[in-house]
Formats: C-alpha cells, sequence, structure tokens
C-alpha cells in the first residue's frame, strides 16, 4: 500500500522525508513507478505550494522547480529553452512535468537537465543552499533534500544551441541531446545519454575555445565523445552513439543542427 502525505511548503516537505518516502512534483516518472508496483517506496511526499514560477533578474532567471514544461514553453523570457521544453513527451506530459523532476529523470530521459547543464545553472535547494547544476547532477544519487528552484544566466541571442536526436518524431526520447553555449570564453558543450548523467564534452569545449570557425568545428569534432560513456539501450548501441555524435554536433555547430 502507498500512502501520500501532503504538506504546505517545500520546507516542511523536505524535513518529512524519510526512508521509503518519495517526493512526488508532475508525477509523470513517479506515478509510473507506482502503477508498476515499485516496491522500493511507500509513502508519496506532496506539497500543495511548491515553488513555481519564474522571475527575471539581473542575477538571471529563476525558475522554480515546480515549474512545468507548458510554463517554460509560455514564457518569453526563456525562449531559449522552448526547443528543449517542446520536445519533451507530448501535450499532456508537457502540462504535469516539471523542470525540477527532469533533473532525477535517467537515460534516456532528462533532456532539460542537460540544456541546463550547457547553461551553468544553479540548483537552489529548499534550505537555500546552492550549487552548480554539475556538481548537482554527479551527486543526485546521494541528493538530500528537495531542489527548491534553478536560476539560469541570461544567455545573448543565438547564443544557445540545441539538438535531440529521436528516431520517433515528434515526441521519441532521445538516442542523445547536445547543448552548446556559445558566445563567452568559456564554451560549452553538453551532450545528454552519452553517460550516466548529462556530460560536458570538455575536450571539444578547448577546441572551440578560441572562437567557432571551421577549423575549430572541425578540432571539436574528432574529439566530442572523448571522456564519454554512452548509453547502450533498445534505441542504440553505444558504437552507434560515438560514431554519430561528431557529425550531429558539426551540424549544430554548422547550421544550428537543421537535417
Ligand atoms: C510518455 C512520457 C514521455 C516522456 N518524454 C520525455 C522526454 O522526451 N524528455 C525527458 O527529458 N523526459 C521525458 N519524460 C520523463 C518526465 O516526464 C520528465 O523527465 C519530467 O520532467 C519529470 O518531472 P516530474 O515533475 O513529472 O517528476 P516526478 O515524477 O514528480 O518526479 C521524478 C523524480 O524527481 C524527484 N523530484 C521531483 N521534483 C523534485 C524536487 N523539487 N526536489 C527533489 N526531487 C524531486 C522525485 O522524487 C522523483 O524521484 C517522459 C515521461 C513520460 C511518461
Amino acid at each position: 500500500m502507498v500512502t501520500v502525505s501532503t504538506y504546505q511548503t517545500m520546507s516542511e516537505a523536505a524535513g518529512k522525508l524519510a526512508e521509503g518516502s518519495m517526493y512526488m512534483a508532475g508525477g509523470t516518472i513517479v506515478m509510473r513507478r507506482v502503477n508498476f508496483g515499485d516496491q522500493s517506496f511507500h509513502n508519496i511526499v506532496r506539497v500543495q505550494q511548491p515553488e513555481r514560477g519564474i522571475t527575471v533578474d539581473a542575477q538571471g532567471i529563476k525558475i522554480g522547480a515546480g515549474t512545468t514544461m507548458a510554463e517554460i514553453l509560455a514564457h518569453r523570457d526563456l525562449d531559449f529553452l522552448h526547443p528543449v521544453a517542446r520536445q519533451i513527451g507530448g501535450p499532456a506530459i508537457r502540462n504535469m512535468a516539471t523542470i525540477g523532476g527532469n533533473l532525477f529523470a535517467r537515460n534516456p530521459n532528462g533532456d532539460m537537465a542537460a540544456a541546463l547543464l550547457a547553461l551553468n545553472a544553479q540548483v537552489v535547494m529548499a534550505d537555500g543552499h546552492a550549487s552548480p547544476i554539475e556538481t548537482f547532477l554527479l551527486d543526485r544519487g546521494h541528493a538530500r533534500g528537495l531542489v527548491a528552484s534553478l536560476i539560469v544566466p541570461r544567455v545573448s541571442h543565438g547564443a544557445f544551441k540545441y539538438v535531440k536526436i529521436s528516431r520517433v518524431k515528434p515526441r521519441g526520447v532521445a538516442i542523445m541531446t547536445i547543448s552548446v553555449l556559445l558566445g563567452g570564453s568559456d564554451p560549452r558543450v553538453v551532450f545528454g545519454n552519452m553517460g550516466p548523467t548529462p556530460l560536458r564534452a570538455k575536450p571539444a569545449e578547448r577546441a572551440l575555445a578560441g572562437g567557432v570557425n571551421p577549423s575549430a568545428i572541425e578540432a571539436a569534432c574528432a574529439v566530442c565523445t572523448q571522456g564519454l560513456s554512452p548509453a547502450e539501450d533498445a534505441l542504440a548501441s553505444a558504437w552507434y552513439r560515438t560514431e554519430v555524435a561528431p557529425v550531429h554536433l558539426r551540424r549544430l555547430l554548422t547550421n544550428g543542427g537543421l537535417r
């Protein structure tokens, strides 16, 4: 039997999470686990007023963890994230799926988490502690407490590029995603589904650090899979992913990923 405990605020709920409890946001993953008879938890923790909504200030854009993909799509200042949110599930999923829940989604999901890693977002917990998303993702299996919000730095127009490669259009899960942030002295290149968590392709980032030109793009593509450990699943083998990753990165860097 699964019981449900509802609390007023995230910080109240965070204090009540115990062994055998599972926090539920949009529930698109948690409810599937309940329906499949997952016995690893017996109590679902819910919050009446989850951190939700989007605020923009000089620091960046603060997105409450309970904000859905549909809400991201409706917000003008988050237009750079629209290509990511638009390709997550169908309309019903996007109405429920939250940005906070996406941080915990395992392969082949977690498309938004990969994009946020490229954007160098900060993850703010309900107790106020903040950390870069890169450390958060590496440690997420042991994450304690609840995520309250994400702070995403502002992005200049055209600096963020994203492509999701899937076999089934428009709603298939990803064989891989590639998220790239250009325009500064520290370019970021992130692959989703090319490791246990979204991973930065640091050799490719170094190749692009001097600017994006044809020879830098070739150099980045030649080294882009170094240090990654691609997923091996029913969608594609690790070999296939390694072979096609440079092809998709080249397309993304040269013509925005159009195929
Ligand atoms: C049909 C279908 C299609 C999908 N397609 C995609 C897709 O294309 N791309 C993709 O990336 N995902 C996809 N998903 C997976 C999922 O919908 C998303 O990853 C979604 O963002 C998860 O958010 P949620 O709020 O529903 O998470 P929930 O199911 O509520 O929670 C998921 C996990 O995150 C934890 N969690 C949630 N919020 C917090 C928080 N604030 N603090 C701490 N822990 C938290 C929960 O405890 C749980 O372990 C799909 C799912 C379905 C069912």
